[in-house]
């Protein structure tokens, strides 16, 4: 696996290349799991030549305690990555990434941006569009591999692709769970054992409250959602809404094609998301 930390050295190595070659690029912020494994595995099938950039990017964090927590774990990024059929990986600093001020893409994506985590974490998305758009402005992949788990940024992404009109397909990949179903997450590195084993209910509720799709209406859904996570001992809940697919706004009922539940919660000082899709089957 080839390793750059400049922008400069990375843009030479790929000017190299044959144009026909398939480029497919995973972004992420490191303390890599199982979930980025599958982008990579994922990528490696539909495209010659694979890249990771590792980069945590201060400028999504409305947090800065968030971002100082944040896990940082690059020596044993780099030996998953190479491990797992990854070819380049891009690890630059934040003076590669932004020489001058970050520039935010000139584009609206509306209230994609503004509802569900745009509302808790005001500024989140605006960071994670400049930063995806400049990386991509380096790499000039042919497809862009992102996980379901975040499906508010993969929603955001597309619509920034398509807005742009940039020549990238961008992919989306399911969620991989711990065993207890968890979301794998590089937050769930900083969870005590006990709040561990409690975070897997996350997933238990969300898909119990899938499987009632038939029997209760969306705001009945939304409070047994609720009152499940009441009774809780850690996880404290910030959200839970159910919604569009693609417009991620929320619906009224539930007899419109498939719909996401879509959970974002605290255990301690910990930020978790989550979601669900839940597929309507009519009430008999
Ligand atoms: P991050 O390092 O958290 O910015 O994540 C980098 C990419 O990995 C994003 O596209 C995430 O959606 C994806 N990802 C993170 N966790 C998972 C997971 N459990 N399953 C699938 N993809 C994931």
């Amino acid at each position: 696996m080839l390793v750059f930390e400049k922008v400069s050295e990375i843009e030479a190595h790929l000017n190299e290349k044959p144009n026909n070659e398939s480029l497919g690029f995973v972004p992420t912020m490191g303390a890599l799991h199982d979930g980025h494994i599958s982008l990579i595995r994922e990528a490696k099938q539909q495209c010659k030549t694979v890249i990771c950039s590792i980069f945590v990017n201060p400028g999504q964090f409305n947090d800065k305690s968030d971002l100082d927590r944040y896990p940082r774990t690059p020596v044993s990024d780099k030996a998953l990555l190479s491990s797992s059929g990854c070819d380049i990986l891009f690890i630059p600093s934040e003076k590669e990434v932004y020489p001058g001020d970050p520039q935010a893409p000139d584009v609206n994506i509306g209230n994609l941006e503004t509802t569900m985590e745009g509302q808790f974490r005001p500024g989140h998305f605006k960071g994670v569009m400049t930063v995806v758009n400049r990386l991509f402005e380096i790499i000039k992949p042919q497809k862009a591999f992102f996980g379901k788990k975040d499906f508010q940024q993969l929603a955001i992404i597309k619509k920034m692709a398509f807005l742009k009109n940039l020549p990238i397909e961008i992919v989306g990949c399911p969620i991989m769970r711990e065993k207890n179903g968890l979301a794998m997450s590089s937050r769930n590195e900083l969870l005590s054992k006990e709040e561990r084993r409690e975070a897997g209910n996350i997933h238990l509720i969300l898909s119990q409250a899938a499987s009632f799709s038939g029997k209760y209406s969306v705001i009945e859904l939304k409070e047994w959602v609720i009152d499940q996570f009441k009774n809780q001992e850690h996880i404290k809940l910030e959200y839970f809404e159910i919604v569009g697919q693609d417009d991620l706004q929320p619906v009224m009922d539930l007899s419109k094609g498939s719909v996401i539940g879509c959970f974002a919660g605290y255990i301690g000082k910990v930020r978790l998301i989550d979601n669900i899709e839940i597929m309507v089957s009519h009430k008999s």
